[in-house]
């Protein structure tokens, strides 16, 4: 049983909580995002444009 170190953790750890990608990951206001879902979130919310 080797290999066993990778542990399977819920999303919401360290990817996206939208889509679950773990790649450009947006940590802010206290929520997990991609860049992708964050630009839409921020967009949603009413946030400016932000890079
Ligand atoms: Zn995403």
């Amino acid at each position: 049983m080797a290999g066993e170190q990778k542990k399977q953790y819920g999303r919401g750890a360290h990817e996206c909580q939208l889509c679950g990608r773990k790649q450009g990951l947006v940590r802010r206001y206290n929520i997990n995002f991609c860049r992708q879902c964050f630009r839409e979130w921020a967009h949603s919310m009413g946030f400016k444009k932000m890079n």
